[in-house]
C-alpha cells in the first residue's frame, strides 16, 4: 500500500531466481554500482546467508556485527544496520550465515513474510534519502525471498543464457502470484536479464531468441555478457565498474542501470 505521507521512499527491487549460479548477486553489486556511478542514491541489503555481496563489496566478517538477521529479528534499528562501502553512494546492509537460521526461527512469527517490508520502511530511512533499494535473494523460494518480495516493489530476474533457463521461470513466476494475492498486489517484474551470454555461442541466441518471444517486452534490452571480468572483481573486493570500468562487464552493467533509468522516466510520464 502506498504511505501517502512519504511519496519519495526508494525504488525496491529483489533480485531473486531460486536456481544458484545465475548472476543474481553479480547484478545487485553491479547494478547497484551502475546506478550510484548516475548520480543515484543506493542501499543493497544482502539477504543470501552466503554472504556473497557483502564479500563482493569488501565488508570482511569482522565488520559484519550488525547484520540482515538483526535487522529481520527486530534486535536494530535501520540506521544501525546500514554500512557505507567504498563505493561513493553505496550502502550496504551485509549477511552472514545467521540468516540461514532465520527460516525456521521465523516461523513462528505471524508477521514473517512482512520482516523486510516493515524494516525497510522505518522513518529513519529517510534521512538517508535513497533512490534505490536492491535485494540480492538467496538462491531459494523460501521465507527470506518472500520477504523480499513482499518487500519489493519490482522484481528483476536474472537468467542464465543456457539450456533449461525459462523452465525454472514459472515456479518463480508461481510464487510472484502468491505474495501478489496474499500481500503486495502492486508487485512488478522490473525486467528479465538475461545473463552469462555469449555472443559465439548458438544456445545463448536461441535463448535470447525464446526469452523474447515468450516474454516479450519483459526482457530487458540490455544482455549482459559472459566477462571474466565480472567473475574476478569480487576477490578484489569491488564491482567491475571500479575493479576494470572499460570492461564489456561494466559497459553492460551501466547500460543496464541507464535502461532502467529511462524505464522509469517513462513510467512517471505515463
Ligand atoms: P547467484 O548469485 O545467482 O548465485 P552469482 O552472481 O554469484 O550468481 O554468479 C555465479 C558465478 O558466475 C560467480 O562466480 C560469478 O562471478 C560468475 N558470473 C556471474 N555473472 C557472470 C558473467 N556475466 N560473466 C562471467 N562470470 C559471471
Ligand atoms: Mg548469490
Amino acid at each position: 500500500m502506498p504511505d501517502l505521507t512519504r511519496p519519495h521512499g526508494p525504488r525496491i527491487i529483489a533480485v531473486a531466481n531460486q536456481k544458484g549460479g545465475v548472476g543474481k548477486t553479480t547484478t545487485t553489486i553491479n547494478l547497484g554500482a551502475a546506478l550510484a556511478a548516475e548520480g543515484r542514491k543506493v542501499l543493497l541489503v544482502d539477504l543470501d546467508p552466503q554472504g556473497n555481496a557483502s564479500t563482493g563489496l569488501g565488508v570482511e566478517q569482522d565488520d559484519r556485527l550488525v547484520t540482515t538477521y538483526d535487522l529481520l529479528a527486530g534486535d536494530v534499528t535501520l540506521s544501525q544496520a546500514i554500512q557505507t562501502t567504498t563505493v561513493d553512494l553505496l550502502s550496504i546492509i551485509p549477511a552472514t550465515t545467521d540468516l540461514s537460521s532465520a527460516d525456521i526461527e521465523l516461523i513462528s512469527n505471524e508477521k514473517r513474510s512482512f520482516l523486510l517490508h516493515d524494516a525497510l520502511r522505518q522513518i529513519d530511512i529517510d534521512q538517508f534519502a535513497f533512490d534505490f533499494v536492491l535485494i540480492d535473494c538467496p538462491p531459494s523460494l523460501n521465507i527470506l525471498t518472500v520477504n523480499a518480495m513482499v518487500a519489493a516493489h519490482s522484481v528483476i530476474v536474472p537468467l542464465q543464457s543456457e539450456f533449461f533457463a525459462l523452465e525454472g521461470l514459472s515456479q518463480l513466476m508461481l510464487s510472484l502470484r502468491e505474495v501478489r494475492e496474499a500481500a503486495n498486489p502492486d508487485l512488478r517484474i522490473e525486467g528479465i536479464a538475461l545473463t552469462m551470454y555469449d555472443s559465439r555461442n548458438n544456445l545463448s541466441q536461441q535463448v535470447e531468441e525464446d526469452a523474447r518471444q515468450n516474454l516479450g517486452d519483459l526482457v530487458f534490452q540490455t544482455v549482459i555478457p559472459r566477462n571474466v571480468r565480472l567473475s574476478e572483481a569480487p576477490s578484489f573486493a569491488m564491482p567491475v565498474l571500479q575493479y576494470d570500468p572499460a570492461s564489456k562487464g561494466s559497459l553492460a552493467y551501466r547500460a543496464l542501470a541507464r535502461e532502467i533509468l529511462d524505464r522509469e522516466t517513462l513510467r512517471q510520464k505515463g
